[in-house]
């Protein structure tokens, strides 16, 4: 964790925007100098004229509301809540709670619930509801999924980008598959095994695992890789109950369907952060949520506790393993990946995490990993989805998906799903999880 977030994370037990109480946004705002480097920065000013930047969206907003009954821009419902401005800024003004706190007002007292933007939204932002209903008969819903009859109907009922292509139900859910190996016992058993054969007497070596919706129902070899990685190093995986981390419904001003989901989750981690467990997310998005948003936006009891223990999982290991020495005699099958052209999604930069896939990767034989540079993938979770950003997210994309090509890499590979979904639909690479690639050198 860098030391910026983690005075941002002090600051937050400050800052209590969700009390119920008129919102106040004052002391961000007052830290504004109006140096404008957050516009800069913001890959939707790039491409859209009409987009008035992050420094509207937040300060500026904020201080208009101040001195006026002002109503909040529909012009935030254009962000697309990339975070790629909270790092830009020098003064650490929270722009990111700021657009969150904006939308879900915006959302909450301009947008009509009847309307097709709002229901649409409403079911972008709750896929993880939903998707149960697919993931129980996945080839019945993957057929139907797939028919262009039911895109132009999804297009022209609800506004949901036709180009794209819905990601695919697994036959097994990552959750069903875990349960059929024997859970949390026969990871235990497996740990132990593991950190016999290391020689490793260490009993302390305890992650829950925040695997999120899509590793669930649609990439489950993401999380089986990062259940059999951690393994491998000794660690007993859990895998509580939980629900979506929130972000598509903070990004889509459905800030009730998130204070819903972060508290049962907020609840579920702290009790066993408690018991000595670390948090390990596979999705750089869901520890985005789970170390900043939270503690931004609530105070529930164990939200600090939460976002001080919550890692991203090749950050972990990074921090605890001697990975130089795990990884030096290891290989994968060139066959299997060839040379892996590497995005950094954009909150993975905002956690710092921008760099260590390819400096992880490159210590393995048979991959030679290319940093595809730092443009945003510019789907941003539900964002590219919607019908009147599709354009915008592709031409905000045009950029990767260039240094992709250029890179003569074979797979793509990057830590968020719906970046994964962008470069696959803007290149037509196949795209793999990191863990994967490491799953692949030391395990399978
Ligand atoms: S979150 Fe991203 S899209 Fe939204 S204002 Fe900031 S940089 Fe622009
Ligand atoms: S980067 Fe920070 S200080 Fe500069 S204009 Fe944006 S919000 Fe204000």
């Amino acid at each position: 964790m860098s030391e910026k977030q983690s005075d941002r994370r002090d600051a937050a037990e400050l800052r209590d925007v969700f009390t119920g109480e008129p919102l106040d946004l004052r002391p961000g705002s007052d830290d504004c100098y109006k140096c404008s480097t957050c516009d800069t920065e913001c890959p939707v000013a790039e491409v859209d004229d009409e987009f008035p930047g992050p420094k509207f969206q937040g300060p500026e907003q904020w201080r208009l509301k101040r001195k006026e009954d002002h109503d909040i821009d529909d012009s935030i419902m254009s962000c697309s809540n990339c975070m790629r401005c909270d790092s830009a800024c020098p003064s650490d003004v929270p722009l990111s709670g700021m657009h969150n706190t904006a939308r879900g007002e915006y959302v909450e007292e301009e947008m009509s619930k009847f309307s097709r933007e709002y229901v649409r939204n409403r079911i972008l932002a709750n896929y993880g509801r939903l998707a149960p209903l697919g993931a129980k008969f996945p080839r019945l819903a993957n057929f139907v999924m797939g028919l262009s009859v039911t895109k132009i109907a999804y297009e022209k009922l609800l506004g949901i980008a036709g180009e794209r292509e819905f990601p695919a139900f697994a036959e097994q859910t990552f959750t069903d598959w875990w349960e059929e190996r024997g859970g949390n016992a026969a990871s235990k058993e497996r740990a132990q095994q593991a950190r016999a054969g290391r020689d490793d007497d260490s009993d302390d070596k305890r992650v829950a695992y925040f695997h999120g919706d899509y590793s669930n129902f649609n990439t489950p070899e993401v999380a089986k890789s990062m259940v059999r990685v951690y393994e491998e190093f000794g660690y007993e995986v859990v895998v509580p109950e939980q629900r979506c981390s929130g972000t598509p419904m903070f990004a889509n001003g459905m800030l009730d369907d998130a204070e819903r989901a972060a508290k049962f989750n907020i609840e579920t981690f702290a009790a066993l952060v408690e018991q000595g467990y670390d948090v390990i997310c596979s999705c750089t998005s869901c520890s985005m949520a789970l170390r900043q948003e939270y503690p931004e936006l609530y105070s529930f009891d164990g939200t600090a506790k939460v976002a001080a223990n919550t890692f991203e999982a090749l950050e972990y290991l990074r921090v605890n393993e001697d990975l130089d020495d795990a990884l030096a005699d290891s290989s994968v099958p060139e066959s299997e990946f060839g040379t892996l052209a590497y995005h950094a999604p954009c909150h993975a930069r905002n956690q710092g995490l921008d760099g260590q896939a390819v400096e992880l990767l490159s210590a393995l034989d048979g991959t030679d990993p290319v940093d595809v540079g730092d443009s945003c993938s510019g789907i941003s979770g539900t964002y590219g989805w919607k019908e009147e950003k599709y354009d915008t997210s592709m031409k905000i994309g045009e950029e990767m998906f260039d240094h992709m090509e250029e890179s003569g890499g074979e797979t793509g590979v990057t830590e968020c799903p719906t970046c994964a979904m962008q470069m696959n639909h803007g290149t037509g690479y196949d795209i793999r999880h990191p863990l994967e690639v490491l799953d692949a050198a030391l395990v399978s």
